[in-house]
């Protein structure tokens, strides 16, 4: 033992809070445990307890035993039921006598000695399948397995609520003992193992109450001793399943374990637990003992089962739900994207033409500006105005003016590259934006224009129009300061004031004014 154990052992066998055995009882184990004793020692020590010995002869005379005969005396008792089974009787109900609730303490004391109950009658039940070992002394062993629990309860309440707290709060899976050491230095397990081993009792006891945790720990090479803890082990595992959330995973457990340890099984082990629980209502009617929560095994398994597929369900529920949430979002995006481009449509696009507006117009020869000043490079704009349209439109009306209108945006489109910028500049005026476009070139694309307007038949299916548009074409190769953007589209505007001027149905350069022309163009 560590030095810590050995401080945590030592303060806890000084306490006075550590129960002590009924004299009686260490009298009878310091009998029993020696060979020649004989039978009148052990009656006169058990009848020296007169209450003790009325519940012994109640339970004698009960189905727990199912004797025919009656039993009216402790020697009777002693004789028909053996000295085994009445020093268990006799450590069962001493054991069962602490039932003082531990003080500051959130131990539960009933429900220990339910579960204490259940582990009692399991190890006496599964006894009866395994040679040579005494269902009434394993009762007795699984009835005390869990003893070192109530013994810190009762020793050091305040330590052991921290371990309490943690395994009522913490992770399922986390290891009851491994906590214990962790917490206060001793495991129940070898706690227990220790306090039976200073109440006298026998070295199977201590070895089961030791190893019930991890039977493959035990090192001893008692065959007997063996056998013991591994049924206190398995007792152990049917506990759990009465008080798990997971009993499924518990009874695989058991049913691998019971396999391995005893070749038992799986309709001996399916029959036992179908049975156990109306054992254990008659164990606890016997002792005196209340239970509440203890319920047939099939049952527990099937509930569980149940809740598990009802997680599952859920799961799928909202695995569904999640992926119908994500597609309605999708949809909800997509809406809104194709709303953002609408908008973005209604702010920048003319509702006649279809082609951009003025406003847009204006963005772009900015950034074009400046892409050219940053390129060091040259861009030219055209301004197109149809001529004489008022006129059209008293001769044909405005509608087959905005049939035109229409029309010579598809045309004009056909004439100017890609990357070009094609917008209405207000009425029955066009503005062309051509980047990286010398004055030249520029030219060419006017008259491009010009004699594609010209030359196309507006036709609306039954009549034919013919339109013309003058043109103003103004270039620069901008730099950084004091370009000015109005002033650049004033040129093409002086441009197409010229073109009219000189005839309509021509575009005109904007050139630098010499000093003699004061209009500038
Ligand atoms: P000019 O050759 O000097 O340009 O003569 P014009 O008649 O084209 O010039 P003016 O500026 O006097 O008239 C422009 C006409 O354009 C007036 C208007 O009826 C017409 N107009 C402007 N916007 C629209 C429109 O959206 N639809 C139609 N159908 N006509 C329009
Ligand atoms: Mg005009
Ligand atoms: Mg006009």
């Amino acid at each position: 033992m560590s030095k810590p154990q050995d401080e945590a052992l030592h303060h806890i066998l000084t306490s006075a809070q550590l129960p002590t055995l009924l004299t009686m009882a260490v009298r009878l184990l310091e009998l029993t445990s020696k060979e020649d004793v004989a039978l009148a020692d052990i009656v006169d020590c058990i009848a020296q307890d007169m209450a003790l010995s009325a519940k012994i002869l109640k339970v004698a005379n009960s189905s727990f035993y199912n004797f025919q005969q009656q039993i009216t005396t402790v020697s009777q008792a002693v004789t028909l039921l053996g000295i085994n089974a009445v020093r268990s009787l006799v450590l069962n109900f001493t054991f069962l006598s602490l039932d003082k609730q531990p003080e500051n303490s959130l131990f539960n004391l009933e429900m220990f000695w339910e579960r204490s109950l259940v582990g009692a009658t399991a190890a006496k039940m599964l006894a009866t399948h395994v040679p040579e070992v005494d269902p009434d002394t394993l009762f007795t062993i699984g009835l005390l397995q869990n003893i070192g629990q109530l013994i810190f309860a009762l020793t050091m309440p305040t330590r052991y609520n921290t371990v309490l707290e943690q395994l009522a709060t913490g992770d399922r899976d986390v290891d009851e003992t491994e906590l214990e050491e962790e917490v206060l230095a001793l495991s129940h397990t070898d706690l227990g193992a220790e306090v039976a081993k200073a109440w006298g009792l026998p070295s199977a006891i201590m070895a089961a109450i030791r190893h019930h945790h991890a039977p493959d720990t035990y090192a001893g090479n008692d065959p007997y001793e063996r056998k013991i803890v591994n049924i206190v082990f398995l007792s152990n595992l049917v506990t759990k399943i009465f008080y798990a959330y997971d009993p499924q995973r518990l009874y695989q457990q058991l049913h691998d374990q019971a396999d391995r340890l005893f070749g038992l099984n799986d309709p001996t082990l399916k029959n036992f637990l179908a049975i156990i629980h109306s054992e254990i209502a008659r164990s606890a009617h016997f002792f005196e003992v209340p239970i509440n929560s203890v319920r047939p095994v099939p049952e527990i398994i099937q509930e569980a089962n149940i809740r598990l597929s009802m997680l599952h369900h859920s799961y799928e529920e909202m695995h569904r739900e999640l992926i119908r949430a994500k597609q309605e979002l999708e949809a909800i995006r997509k809406q809104l994207t194709e709303k953002n481009l609408l908008l973005e449509r209604l702010v920048n696009i003319d509702g006649l033409t279809e082609i951009y507006n003025h406003r847009y117009f204006q963005t772009f020869l900015s950034s074009e500006i400046n892409r050219a000043i940053s390129k060091h490079g040259s861009l030219s704009i055209i301004l197109a105005d149809i001529d004489y349209f008022k006129q059209f439109n008293d001769d044909y009306g405005h509608q087959t003016g905005d049939f035109i209108l229409k029309e010579l945006c598809v045309v004009a489109k056909k004439a100017i590259r890609q990357y070009d910028l094609m917008a209405r500049y207000g009425g029955e005026e066009f503005v062309f934006v051509l980047p990286e476009t010398s004055c030249d070139t520029a030219m060419i694309v006017a008259h491009r224009l010009c004699h594609a307007i010209a030359e196309n038949d507006f036709t609306d299916g039954y009549r034919h129009f013919r339109v013309t548009v003058s043109l103003g074409v103004a270039s620069a190769a901008p730099v950084s300061t004091g370009f000015d953007q109005n002033e650049f589209i004033a040129q093409a505007d002086r441009a197409l004031y010229k073109a009219k001027h000189l005839g309509r149905n021509q575009a005109v350069l904007h050139q630098l004014a010499p000093p003699s022309d004061p209009l500038g163009l």
